[in-house]
């Protein structure tokens, strides 16, 4: 019945934790689920599982598949799947990011990390510099990573820095110049309507028709008077800076923030880039709660003999699930965040790790493996 890459035939269920449960409502909710799957089969759609076990039982191959649903993977798989030709599939090891409030609220950002199940909740090792205290490292366990917990402040970092990678790896494609048009293609700059931002921003380094929602503070706060008139006091250390994002961030200026100014909620890549416009591709697939556990060689280069890694081993976020194997035809894509793309495909990490004669370094944050049963 379902089959990636043929648009009439495919099916798309919004598959809900508990959804076979008893309860009149959840009868509703089955009845609502069966109805949206025949509504489907008359047209086209994607398909968000809940489940690894579902992708395994329809034995298919992608073009691409994403590691990580998070602030990354979902901008390149949004991106592949602009060409309807490619079929791609992302593995998230979290689960859904809706209907959870510490999420959409951007002042409850606070209470998303760290000890909550959106949260990998790893911690470090016992730190010299904080004497001898272990603490938390929050990272986005959920679809959208991090962007889905982080607080919000959109920084496009500095223009030196763009411009010294660029001069370091001999590759203009890493410039500031080179990377702006990118940074603008992301952004849906909103500025608030209930105030005169006018001092507050420079229009001309913003894009307002990008993908990613950003805005000013809708509000003003009796701080700021105070705050700005540092600026005219001591404008050689602290001077007003009218746009942090124009490549030089430094001085003191408003706050830019990922939120959507509509409904004043938290702007991800899984609200933007999954938004259901593009959630609705049929070759788009989206399998959440699903853990990669190894990026398996499935073979060799025909040309330069080099070993080609497309062959991803997952399994269900809960402990002491069965594995299983799907392979790429093109491409596998690790966008599981810098902890989870070196520690966690063990395969790959191992081959690229000697590759370069670079130990695992165990002393950085370790798992305390306090990763959350989903069951
Ligand atoms: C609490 C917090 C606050 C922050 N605040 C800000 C801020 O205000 N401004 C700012 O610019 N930046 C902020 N950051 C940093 C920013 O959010 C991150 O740098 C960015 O989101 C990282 O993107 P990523 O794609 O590399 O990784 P992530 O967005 O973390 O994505 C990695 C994804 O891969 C998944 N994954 C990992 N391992 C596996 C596996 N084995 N199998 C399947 N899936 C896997 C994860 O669950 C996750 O969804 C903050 C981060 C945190 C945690």
């Amino acid at each position: 019945m379902y089959t990636p890459g043929i648009k009439s035939d495919v099916l798309v269920i919004f598959l809900k934790r508990g959804k076979l449960g008893k309860s009149p409502s959840d009868s509703l909710m089955n009845l609502l689920a069966l109805f949206a799957a025949l509504a489907a089969l008359e047209g086209t759609c994607a398909v968000l599982y809940e489940n690894a076990a579902d992708l395994a039982s329809l034995n298919v191959q992608f073009d691409f598949i994403v590691v990580g649903g998070g602030t990354g993977g979902l901008v390149v798989a949004n991106r592949l799947t602009e060409n309807p030709n490619y079929s791609v599939l992302v593995l998230e090891a979290g689960g859904s990011n809706t209907d959870i409030l510490n999420i959409i609220v951007p002042f409850y950002c606070t209470r998303a990390t760290p000890d909550t199940p959106q949260d990998w909740n790893f911690s470090t090792t016992a730190q010299v510099g904080l004497n001898g205290r272990s603490i938390a490292y929050p990272r986005g366990h959920v679809l959208g990573g991090s962007s889905s917990v982080n607080s919000m402040v959109y920084t496009r970092g500095s223009k030196d820095d763009y411009d010294r990678y660029a001069r370091v790896s001999g590759d203009d494609g890493w410039s500031w110049d080179r990377l702006v048009p990118y940074m603008r293609k992301t952004e849906h700059f909103q500025p608030p309507k209930t105030q005169n931002t006018t001092e507050q921003f420079n229009p001309a380094v913003h894009s307002f028709t990008g993908v990613n929602d950003v805005s000013l503070p809708g509000f003003p706060r009796d701080t700021d008077a105070r705050v700005f008139a540092t600026t005219s006091v001591l404008s050689d250390e602290f001077p007003f800076n009218i746009d942090m994002n124009s490549g030089n961030p430094l001085g003191i200026g408003w706050i830019q923030s990922s939120i959507n100014l509509s409904d004043a909620s938290r702007s991800s890549s899984a609200t933007s880039y999954l938004a259901p416009q593009h959630i609705a591709r049929p070759n788009l697939h989206v399998v959440l709660n699903t853990l990669v556990t190894r990026i398996l060689r499935s073979g060799s280069n025909s040309r330069t003999g080099k070993p080609t890694f497309q062959t991803v081993e997952y399994t269900s976020s809960t402990r002491g699930s069965a594995r299983f194997r799907v392979t790429a035809t093109k491409e596998v894509i690790l966008s599981a965040g810098s902890i989870g793309t070196p520690a966690y495909p063990n395969a790959f990490r191992d081959w690229r790790f000697r590759k370069f004669d670079i130990a695992w370094n165990s002393t950085g944050p370790q798992p305390s493996f306090c990763r959350p049963e989903l069951d």
